[in-house]
């Protein structure tokens, strides 16, 4: 394994029904609930139910069942909640932290969407 899994991670708890969420959708191998400190009205962090750490290791590791599985939940989420571009929504941003230099807080591998204001060209 290239990466050390910490299982008391606070995802790691949502997942074993430890800590309740405002769950979005639930697949075989993906969960999606809104973040407790939204960053934008549309606010969603998806995870795979696995024990990865960030993208890469996701990307790497997975298995080709549950990547297909986390990406379709992030698509039908945006198709769900009308966000996608010139389909009469908005758009979106997906965003995935990694490790230190882009200050990834909880060590389970998440995406980020976001939408509902203007994001900028950037997050920080
Ligand atoms: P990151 O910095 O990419 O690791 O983002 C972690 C995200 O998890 C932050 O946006 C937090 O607001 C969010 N978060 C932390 N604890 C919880 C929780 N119990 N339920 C929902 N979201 C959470």
């Amino acid at each position: 394994m290239p990466y050390a899994y910490d299982p008391q991670n606070i995802f790691a708890r949502i997942l074993r029904g430890e800590i309740p969420n405002q769950t979005v959708a639930e697949t075989e191998h993906t969960l999606a609930f809104n973040d407790i400190y939204p960053q934008a009205p549309v606010h969603v962090l998806v995870i795979p139910k696995g024990p990865y750490v960030c993208a890469d290791h996701f990307a790497l590791e997975a298995s080709d069942a549950e990547i297909v599985d986390f990406w379709r939940t992030i698509g039908r989420i945006c198709a769900e909640k009308g966000l996608q571009p010139g389909e009469g929504g908005q758009g979106y941003r997906t965003i995935s932290n990694a490790g230190e230099v882009a200050v990834q807080e909880v060590p389970h591998y998440h995406v980020h969407i976001l939408s509902g204001r203007p994001l900028g060209r950037m997050l920080q």
